[in-house]
């Protein structure tokens, strides 16, 4: 006698509709199988749970899984399909338990079975119908929520500080604002996260109530006017290019020593002698320490010593960078005129090699063909030789010179120790130093 699982399914949606309640799923197929002379091997009921569901979140399907394992079922009743399944992913899942275990199903109400070839052909047609279905139904949920995203309306999910809902739209909240804006002025000044969120909670402690929480929201996108992954979506606090500043400071790695010590210079020494990049150290002088910066080498190599001290070496760039910068534009400048010379001339050689092709070709010396695989080889040497290299240098010298603008060096006084390095970091690619000379030459990115 075969062995029969009943399989029972009702979301509760459906439950209102009284044909598809369990009971009557339950009483058909008990007749059913009275019918047909199989023994009730038990009945599976998954009330209450949606078919979209995955089936790992339905447990009486789980069992009903071991049990077919277990060799302790023949095959596997239900009334519809749709009970069964109605996403073509998790059936395709459990299909391939039955599979393995050789229990096939069938649907009592309808002609659906896997108990033959044509059956299992039909179901998968079947099943790529109600898929298809599925998805023209979330394709129209995610249509309206593309129309409100297209008219930036609020969609759902938490708003950042600073920020409320309107009606549809997200507006500045006038509660929380003045705190936004005073995090980010703060940050700008000293581009410390943590730094700034010890400002903000000590200023305004009934807003946030931890560090981390602070650090986390400064980068929020929704601050520069994104959200849901759209740009301009509400008003920004910042602009995108603040926005990606504090990106990069906060991917810039810290370098501090083991008593957390912050070297400004650090990464961007290297030795005169072995190429090795110096490393920060505290020095004893007079009862007093400062940091230096030698070569970490040294010694292992055997050669001799340089050392340079933070205070000093601070005081040289701060000194000096504006001065070098300028230079560095003005040759720059001067790449880019250079280039535009070669260009003139090229074009003069151009035209007089034209003329002489034209001249030949006239007097029949050479053929059309041979004339213009000539011109055409010309003018692309033309467009090679262009002024782009020259002119995005000078257009990125020109940029690290905006980073120094007037009253520069009082605001550099008021960075702390982190700030100060990234502000180094963040312009200067090398400080070359040579036996010589205290600093030879300033590199910059
Ligand atoms: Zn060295």
């Amino acid at each position: 006698m075969k062995r029969a699982a009943l399989y029972v399914r009702v979301s509760t949606q459906e439950q209102k509709n009284s044909g598809l309640s369990v009971d009557s799923q339950i009483d058909a197929l008990e007749k059913y199988c009275d019918e047909q002379g199989y023994t009730v091997a038990g009945v599976y009921n998954d009330a209450g749970i949606s078919a979209r569901k995955k089936y790992t979140k339905r447990p009486a399907l789980l069992q009903l899984l071991e049990d077919c394992k277990k060799h302790e079922i023949d095959i596997i009743l239900f009334t519809r399909l749709d009970r069964w399944f109605r996403a073509v992913a998790g059936y395709y899942e459990v299909q391939s338990v039955l599979d393995a275990c050789k229990v096939p199903w069938r649907a009592i109400w309808e002609d659906y079975e896997t108990e033959t070839s044509q059956g299992i052909f039909k179901v998968n047609i079947m099943l790529s119908v109600a898929q298809a279905e599925a998805d023209r139904d979330s394709e129209k949920i995610r249509s309206v929520m593309e129309f409100k995203r297209q008219n930036k309306e609020y969609i759902g999910g938490k708003v950042p500080v600073g920020y409320r809902v309107e009606g549809k739209k997200i507006v500045k909240d006038e509660k929380t604002c003045g705190m936004i804006e005073d995090m980010f002025e703060h940050y700008f000044q000293t581009f410390s996260k943590w730094g700034t969120a010890d400002y903000i909670l000590s200023k305004y402690p009934d807003f946030i109530r931890t560090r981390n929480r602070i650090v986390k929201i400064m980068s929020s996108p929704a601050y520069h006017g994104e959200m849901y992954g759209v740009k301009n979506y509400c008003e920004p606090y910042i602009t995108e290019e603040q926005a990606q500043r504090i990106k990069e400071v906060s991917s810039q790695k810290s370098w501090v020593d083991c008593k957390r010590r912050i070297y400004i210079f650090s990464g961007l020494i290297r030795c005169p002698i072995c190429g090795y990049k110096f490393s920060g150290r505290t020095m004893a002088k007079k009862e007093k320490r400062y940091k230096v910066y030698q070569c970490p080498r040294s010694a292992a190599k055997k050669h001799k010593t340089y050392t340079r001290s933070e205070p000093k070496l601070e005081t040289y760039m701060l000194n000096h960078i504006e001065e070098k910068i300028q230079s560095d534009v003005l040759r720059a400048e001067g790449r880019v005129k250079a280039a535009g010379n070669d260009v003139e001339k090229r074009k003069k050689k151009l035209s007089s090699e034209l003329g002489r092709i034209n001249k030949m070709f006239e007097k029949g010396r050479i053929t059309e063909e041979y004339y213009d695989e000539r011109y055409e080889a010309i003018s692309n040497e033309l467009k090679e030789l262009s002024q782009t290299a020259a002119t995005e240098e000078l257009e990125t010298k020109k940029k690290i010179q905006s980073r120094f603008p007037d009253g520069w060096k009082d605001m550099y006084m008021q960075l702390d120790e982190q700030g100060k390095q990234v502000f180094w970091k963040s312009i200067v690619k090398e400080i070359k130093i040579s036996p010589n000379e205290f600093v030879e030459d300033i590199i910059f990115f």
